[in-house]
């Protein structure tokens, strides 16, 4: 199984790590061969306005948009849930437009109001998980063939519809694995 992680631009080499950490390959994709070579994709948090726009210089967006509604099991956090999303209440952009859910950029307020939370998430873990959540979107609608995994403050921050998940929140950035380990057998 090889896992590729989208390397334009944001948190990378964390998902790298975890993956590694699992005993998973992960290669970076930064053009259009590398989609070739991989078996699941992770569209990493940043700056989804960068990333859309660096998506499309390098000629990624259709051949990667083809791939994910072909069942390419595919996982964005914060960042890469944006890129996902059919609509974006509080953007004119949109990106790869593949998943039947409205988000909201930065809705939990800004770059001060980023926050931590420890909660369990039975899909994923009976144990308490640690979210991090950095100028986090969420989704504010949801159709429905999208299974709501998890809420914070009564606002759904994961989600799955069939090979696309999505988080808010960031686990690369902890030392959990749950969540990789969650996208893993996803990708099985
Ligand atoms: N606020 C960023 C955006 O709108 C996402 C933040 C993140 O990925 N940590 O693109």
């Amino acid at each position: 199984m090889r896992v590729g992680v989208l390397s334009l631009q944001g948190g990378v080499i964390e998902h790298i790590n975890h993956l590694n950490k699992l005993n998973v390959e992960a290669i970076e994709v930064k053009k259009i061969d590398d989609l070739k070579k991989i078996d699941g994709i992770i569209l990493p948090g940043g700056e989804s306005t960068t990333i859309g726009k660096l998506l499309r210089d390098a000629n990624l967006l259709t051949p990667l948009k083809a791939l994910i509604q072909s069942g390419l099991p595919t996982w964005g956090t914060c960042a890469g849930m944006i890129l996902l999303a059919k609509e974006i209440e509080n953007d004119t952009r949109r990106h790869l437009e593949v998943m039947d859910i409205k988000v909201k950029r930065n809705a939990f307020g800004s770059q001060i109001d980023s926050f931590k939370k420890i909660d369990i998430v039975p899909e994923v873990s009976n144990n308490p998980i640690e979210l991090v959540f950095i100028r986090a979107p969420y989704i504010s609608e949801a159709g429905k063939d999208v299974r709501i995994i998890h809420k914070v403050e009564n606002k759904i921050v994961a989600a799955k519809q069939k090979n696309i998940l999505v988080t808010s929140f960031h686990p690369e950035l902890t030392d959990d694995l749950n969540f990789h380990n969650y996208f893993i057998k996803m990708v099985n």
